[in-house]
């Protein structure tokens, strides 16, 4: 794991020299706020929208009652600090070193699972997620295929597994992962159920049934060249890697680039911010080419479900994300209550508690994103954005061993949600 030695010196390296270089307090920090009222809300998004770049935000929100997360480097501490005590807003060192958890994110020893020697409980680079799509296809030929949903724009393929019985005409769903450069959990966590499906497939019924009678679409890793970029250079990257000519900074946020709703609230028209849109829908290829594909195969199957895998904050997030006042859908109150017994169905492994709502009413308003394209645009009656564990005591830096955790609890929610559709869709 000589790689992983690499990754740390390197950015241990970064963080000494800018200490040197700049004689600031010695830290990447996270600061959790907790705001008072409706203004205090107001006033940190406009924080946000002024100091652009400057913080992080790991977790925002419009809701009183859920933190704000901001990771903050050390020649910015002392202007959040001055900004946050002029405004009386009191706050807390959430993560006092988040070079510290980059650094123990690896565990010393794995344990190998005997599959293809594959190591379920620690995280892969993306060399590894492609051999992965590749061996796992090889191992259940009967049931599994791969396939290349997309190009990244560094020229990456972009690899996905169909699974299910082979006949023709099913109804399909789809899962994506990674679309988040840095939430590492998302990958880790659906390889691992989907192994699982494939392990207890024959043995377990309710398995059995979900993959004779739906085709599941499952991309474990969509934003490629980010996730790359994580692994080499910034663990915190989120974007794409795409330049545009005559920007400064690189990359779009590709969660903000979907053709549905896109360029509304919650996203930015500066390059350098973390939700910048881009200058056009669908102008990120990982977007444009995974929503071409799963339209092709929509001309023959029906998508049923859209699950896009992000972290963190353990949250199962309904349409619509664009708008906190628009009309909910038709099928609000159907997604609501799959979202609850699937969620139950998670909490009962291992008493991980996550809550679920309209996206935009649970956290913020953010237009251009994928489970809003996935309902109104694919027709997914069920379509959701999954935030995973945890809720921030290791923000995106989640140690390895909650990974299986993480993997067990999703399998019981997705089992869950396969016995509904079933139900619903293909008695
Ligand atoms: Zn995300």
């Amino acid at each position: 794991m000589n790689h992983i030695v690499g990754l740390n010196t390197f950015i241990t390296l970064n963080l000494i020299f800018s200490k040197l270089m700049l004689c600031y307090p010695v830290r990447y920090q996270v600061i959790r706020i907790t705001p008072r009222d409706e203004a205090d809300v107001e006033w940190i998004h406009l924080l946000e929208e002024r100091y652009e770049g400057k913080f992080d935000f790991w977790q925002m929100t419009r809701v009183l009652e859920r933190p704000i997360d901001i990771m903050v480097s050390p020649k910015y501490h002392d202007l959040l600090q001055t900004l946050l005590n002029a405004r009386g807003l009191d706050y807390v060192v959430h993560i006092p070193d988040v070079q510290g958890l980059i650094d123990n994110q690896f565990s010393a020893k794995g344990i190998l699972d005997g599959n293809n020697g594959f190591d379920y409980s620690k995280y892969h680079t993306y060399d590894e997620i492609q051999q992965w799509v590749a061996d796992i296809a090889a191992a259940h030929s009967d049931i599994v295929e791969s396939f290349q949903i997309a190009t990244s724009s560094e020229g990456r393929a972009i690899n996905g597994l169909k699974i299910g019985k082979k006949t023709s005409g099913k109804p399909a769903v789809y899962f994506q992962g990674g679309i988040h450069a840095r939430e590492w959990m998302s990958p880790a966590t659906v390889m691992y159920f989907t192994n699982q499906m494939l392990e207890t497939y024959g043995s377990d019924t309710g398995v059995t049934d979900m993959l004779d009678k739906f085709d599941w679409y499952i991309v474990p890793s969509l934003n490629v060249d980010g996730y790359v970029y994580t692994w080499s250079n910034d663990r915190m990257w989120r974007k794409t890697r795409r330049q545009e000519a005559g920007n400064r900074c690189k990359g779009i946020d590709p969660n903000r680039n979907y053709e549905y709703k896109w360029g509304g609230a919650g996203t930015s028209t500066n390059p350098c911010s973390d939700v910048y849109r881009g200058l056009s829908s669908h102008s990120e290829r990982e977007v444009a080419s995974s929503t071409s594909f799963l339209l092709q195969k929509k001309q023959t199957q029906d998508f049923h479900v859209f699950i896009d895998f992000h972290a963190y904050s353990q949250l199962w997030l309904l349409p619509w994300s664009y708008s906190d006042t628009a009309l909910l859908p038709a099928d609000t109150k159907d997604q609501d209550d799959m979202a609850k017994v699937c969620t139950d169905a998670l909490t009962a492994v291992h008493g991980t508690k996550y809550e679920y709502g309209p996206s935009a009413r649970k956290l913020y308003a953010a237009s251009g994103c994928s489970a809003d394209w996935g309902y109104a645009t694919l027709g997914a009656k069920y379509s959701y954005v999954i935030e995973l564990g945890d809720t921030g005591t290791h923000g995106f830096v989640m140690p390895e061993s909650e990974i299986i955790p993480s993997g067990e609890e999703n399998f019981a929610a997705i089992k869950k949600l396969g016995e509904i559709i079933v139900a619903e869709f293909a008695s």
